[in-house]
């Protein structure tokens, strides 16, 4: 028999001490990345919670220890209704020794309205809210008739992209909530991606032939890589300025599209003349703009750096984009995510954060990036929408607001039971 919303939004008040042990509990999993491969326990922990609402479950492993969990509740009305994907990571951010905790990250503690642990923000609140949020409708037979699914996702905090995987393996719907951090701000985010720009020589030479390198009438044609690597630089500096002038987008600060020299190595030894240098960089992006086409700007740009030098023209830098992981291939891609505030889902999970809170929603643009990007670039409607501040995610004694986290869980309520009741 199924009873009123407002019973179960109640029911968030009058239970607060279950959530708040959820989310504990999720904490006490020592999942960060790095070092990663940590997960397992956790999703265990996660895919029994499910399980037990009724979810059918498929879990796989994307690194060893760190399995990808997707839960799937059909619908009963046979894809006539909206369906939903729930997606959060269930890695944290790493914790470095020397940070002073009040207790351990891992311990989590409850006090003056906040839980204090590594996740509490990012997303661990994210996921407790919205698995209790599915608890209630569950446990209080709340009809659901467009199909539900949760993914909890692992690797998020070093590029890995257990989301990618889940969208690969075939996880559609017509609207994706990431419940990452975003303050309860319905969000969507630039796009980021990694590469690696290389300049190599094709001939190595000792140091002692410098001399007949650099001056007039040395006869030998060669350079040094690093300082080529420096013009290469300089043209990334042109053109992230040009892109501060030229680029804008709505509910982001101007210039946010950079390009940072983030590390850099060449050389081999004091004796010779580099040979290779390969500059790690970082570019940031607008939400209406893709990676392909950003790192093709890019390329172009160094082209014509190139092609004005007269070594250079010969010996073209190369470019690697992207990557999977942090750990395994140093690099990653976030892709941007554009929020559409005229879809239906967004406008009714708008309606649904105002009658929780009587504030008006907050619609906007993160100033981070989480796995939301993916669901934009595999064409499902998408927004990062989450308990938590940013400035804690991150942070030492990391803490989300409990008053925050009941919201949130109300507003997943109502807004699922009516999502799934609305006809496609
Ligand atoms: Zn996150």
């Amino acid at each position: 028999m199924s009873v009123d919303i407002q019973t179960l939004l109640d029911q968030v008040d009058s239970r607060e001490g279950e959530l708040i042990d959820l989310l504990c509990k999720l904490i006490s999993f020592e999942t960060p990345a790095p070092p990663a491969r940590n997960t397992k326990d956790a999703q265990a922990f996660i895919a029994g919670y499910l399980q037990n609402l009724g979810f059918s479950i498929d879990t796989w492993d994307m690194y060893p220890g760190d399995p990808n969990v997707v839960g799937v509740l059909k619908g009963a009305g046979d894809c006539a209704y909206k369906s939903v994907i729930i997606n959060g990571h269930v890695d944290v951010a790493e914790v470095s020794p020397d940070e002073a905790w009040e207790t351990g990250p891992f311990t989590p503690i409850v006090r003056d309205g906040l839980v204090i642990g590594r996740g509490a923000a990012d997303m661990k609140g994210g996921l407790a809210g919205a698995l209790f949020a599915l608890m209630l409708l569950r446990e209080h037979n709340i009809p659901l008739p467009g199909d539900i699914t949760f993914e909890s996702v692992i690797g998020e905090e070093v590029g890995e992209a257990g989301t990618l995987d889940c969208c690969k393996r075939g996880y559609m719907a017509d609207l994706a909530l990431v419940v990452d951090t975003s303050d309860l701000h319905i969000q969507g985010q630039g796009g980021v991606i990694t590469g690696w720009i290389t300049v190599k020589s094709p001939q190595s030479f000792h140091d002692g032939t410098r001399r007949q390198m650099i001056h007039a009438g040395g006869g030998l044609v060669g350079a040094s890589a690093i300082e080529k690597m420096m013009k290469v630089i300089q043209g990334l500096q042109d053109l992230e300025r040009h892109w501060a002038v030229t680029k804008s987008y709505p509910g982001c600060p101007l210039g946010s599209t950079t390009i940072n020299p983030a590390v850099i190595e060449g050389g081999r030894h004091a004796a010779f003349i580099a040979d290779e240098c390969r500059l790690w960089i970082t570019v940031h992006y607008y939400p209406n703009e893709n990676h392909e086409a950003v790192t093709q700007e890019i390329e172009a740009h160094i082209r014509n750096v190139a092609n004005a030098d007269p070594w250079l023209k010969d010996n073209h830098p190369t470019f690697r984009w992207g990557g999977k992981s942090m750990i395994e291939e140093r690099g990653e891609i976030f892709p941007a995510l554009e929020l559409d505030p005229s879809h239906a889902g967004i406008k009714l999970l708008a309606s649904k954060y105002e009658m929780v809170t009587g504030e008006p929603a907050i619609l906007g643009v993160s100033s981070t990036v989480s796995d939301g990007g993916w669901f934009g670039h595999e064409g499902i409607p998408a927004a990062v929408f989450g308990p938590g501040k940013l400035r804690h995610a991150h942070s030492i004694n990391e803490q989300v607001s409990i008053q925050q986290l009941k919201d949130y869980t109300k507003i997943m309520i109502d807004f699922i039971a009516a999502w799934s009741s609305t006809p496609r």
